[in-house]
Parts: structure tokens; C-alpha cells; sequence
């Protein structure tokens, strides 16, 4: 059998991570507690999960990685180490989508893969000069050959592309994260972070849709993202070692959020629903 690449988890000082602490303080708490137990099973996850699945082994095949996985048998590989009550609905529509992106953006020509899937842990300067562990996932580098830019991609899995969406994203602690990377990486040669958009409509009747949309740049929020994650680390280490029902819980639309109910909710109100 061919090798998997598994992205998961950034780990306690990732946007995920750290993110939860900010969120609810109670939910980081139990994340700390439980690593992995603050993710709820949902189809958006899931269907995330298992197009990253396939984009990375698409791109080890056009980097000529050897001795990888097809994105197909990668999917199913994937799908069998990570349960899910929602694989079934995704599987064979991930594979659909994956091969109508290779055929919309080819070989990616003009470009070669620098790195998939990498994890890179680094060091914040915080607002009073201590350094902060922080750890960024970049799906993908690319290299542009003409130029020698270097462009981190983020893949989005989405409903639909709209202006409103790339701003929701564009100054995401992830976002922010991924730019401080690039610049640090790289830097002149940093051609940006790229959002590209892969629409995978529930309606299987309708088409997929690419697209890749420039992140938009804010410095003065890139530079002042390392209050906010001294603010995570602190409200961390305010809680640390506390049972999580005894941290203050938010009560705000994060008990039932975009992507459905948080997965501590039942802890909170005492009972299943
Ligand atoms: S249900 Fe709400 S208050 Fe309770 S842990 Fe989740 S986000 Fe926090």
C-alpha cells in the first residue's frame, strides 16, 4: 500500500487550538483536557477532511512524490482510519469534484510544488517581547517559475464563492497566521496567501466551481496579531489545570454555530439533545 499523508491536527498552538481559547475559554479548556474531543463529527468537516485528502496526493503526483497514494485510493484509505457518519455522503462526491478540479486547472504548468501539507512551528514576538509558540498548516506552496514568487494556498471547500466570503476569511487568525509565515519564509519573494475555492454544491445535479482569489493584505492586522495570541496563551494559562466546567463558558452563538453545535454543548446544559 501506497502512503498516506494524514494533515491532522496543528496541534495546541494552532489558529484551531489557540482559537478555542478566545472563542470559549471553557471549550479551549476541554480541548487542553482532551485534545481532539472539542470536534464535533459534521458534514462540513467532514467533506473538508476528505478534499484535502485528495488535493494532497493530486499535488505528490504532480510533484512526482513516489510512493504515494492515488487521490482516490487516498480518499478511501483516509475514510477508513477517520470514522465519520457522513463519509458515505462525501466519498464518491469528493472524487467527482477532485477530478473536474485536475481537469479545470491541469498541470499547474507555470508552477512547482514546494510543500504540501506542512506543519510549521515558529515563535511570535509578543507585544511585551516574550516569544509565543504558534503553529501554522500551509495546504499547499506553490513556486511561480517566471519569477520565483512563492504562494501559500489555502484550499476552501464552499457552498458558494462570494466577495463576502473571502472577507470573513481574510483576517481569520488562521489567515493572519499563514501571512506572518509567508513573509518570515520567504520574503520579498512572498507572492501572498492564494484562497482557492473548490464549490461543492449539495445538489449533485449542479456543477463544481473553482476558483483562486488572492487574500487580501491588512499589515497593520498581520502585526497586530500577536496580541491576540498572547491573549490566547494567556487565557490559557489563566485556566490551566482546572476542571472545564469550573472556566467561565461564553453563552454566545458559538454554543450552536456556523457548523452546528458546539461538541461540549450537552456538558453545559446537563443533558443530550
Ligand atoms: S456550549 Fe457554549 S459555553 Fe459551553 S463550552 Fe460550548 S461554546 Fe462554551
Amino acid at each position: 500500500m501506497g502512503k498516506l499523508i494524514d494533515r491532522g491536527s496543528s496541534g495546541p498552538n494552532g489558529s484551531h487550538g489557540l482559537g478555542l481559547h478566545l472563542t470559549c475559554p471553557r471549550l479551549g479548556r476541554f480541548e487542553d483536557s482532551d485534545p481532539g474531543g472539542a470536534r464535533e463529527d459534521s458534514t462540513f468537516l467532514t467533506r473538508g477532511n476528505l478534499l484535502h485528502v485528495g488535493l494532497a496526493h493530486w499535488y505528490a503526483h504532480l510533484a512526482g512524490w513516489e510512493g504515494y497514494l492515488s487521490p482516490s485510493a487516498a480518499i478511501e484509505a483516509y475514510a477508513e482510519r477517520h470514522e465519520s457518519e457522513y463519509n458515505a455522503e462525501w466519498m464518491d462526491r469528493v472524487q467527482a469534484c477532485l477530478l473536474a478540479y485536475a481537469a479545470f486547472w491541469g498541470e499547474e504548468g507555470g508552477f512547482e510544488v514546494v510543500d504540501i501539507e506542512k506543519k510549521v512551528s515558529f515563535q511570535v514576538r509578543g507585544p511585551d517581547d516574550t516569544w509565543l509558540p504558534y503553529t501554522a498548516r500551509k495546504d499547499l506552496t506553490l513556486r511561480r517559475k517566471r519569477d520565483g514568487k512563492f504562494f501559500v494556498v489555502d484550499h476552501k471547500g464552499t457552498y458558494a464563492v462570494l466577495p463576502k466570503v473571502v472577507k470573513s476569511y481574510a483576517l481569520s487568525l488562521q489567515m493572519l497566521g499563514l501571512q506572518r509565515l509567508g513573509r518570515a519564509q520567504y520574503g520579498k519573494q512572498f507572492g501572498g496567501v492564494l484562497l482557492n475555492f473548490i464549490r461543492i454544491p449539495t445538489d449533485p445535479t449542479k456543477d463544481f466551481e473553482f476558483k483562486r482569489v488572492p487574500l487580501p493584505h491588512y499589515p497593520k492586522a498581520v502585526a497586530d496579531v500577536k496580541h491576540t495570541i498572547k491573549q490566547a496563551h494567556t487565557i490559557r494559562e489563566r485556566w490551566a489545570g482546572c476542571d472545564p466546567m469550573e472556566v467561565p463558558g461564553v453563552y454566545q452563538e458559538a454554543c450552536w454555530g456556523r457548523y452546528g453545535k458546539c461538541s461540549r454543548r450537552h456538558e453545559c446544559i446537563g443533558r443530550e439533545e
